[in-house]
């Protein structure tokens, strides 16, 4: 059974929890200018690593907060989590 350990709450069952998908993008402010395949990178292209991702997560059955994770994507582990707005994590495996 994967957990997830919640900052806040602790750790609990991944079924509590709701996937954001990958952490830390960079969002643009201004997307008028941007050309149609930059426009579709930004909707649809994302990191898919075969090991270490930050990723977002929501704790939708507990305390409602989003957080950061760092999971092996090949093992299906949490590596680490942080609040919104700390640093990445930097984890070895
Ligand atoms: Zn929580």
């Amino acid at each position: 059974m994967l957990t997830i350990p919640c900052p806040w709450c602790g750790e609990r069952d991944v079924h509590e929890f709701r996937s954001g998908g990958e952490a830390h993008l960079k969002r643009e402010s201004r997307t008028d200018n941007l050309s149609d395949a930059e426009w579709a990178d930004f909707l649809f292209l994302r990191a898919n690593p075969k090991g270490e991702h930050a990723e977002r997560w929501y704790h939708v059955h507990g305390c409602r907060r989003w957080f950061n994770a760092v999971r092996n994507t090949h093992t299906d582990t949490i590596l680490a989590v942080y609040k919104p707005g700390e640093a990445k994590s930097e984890v070895s495996q």
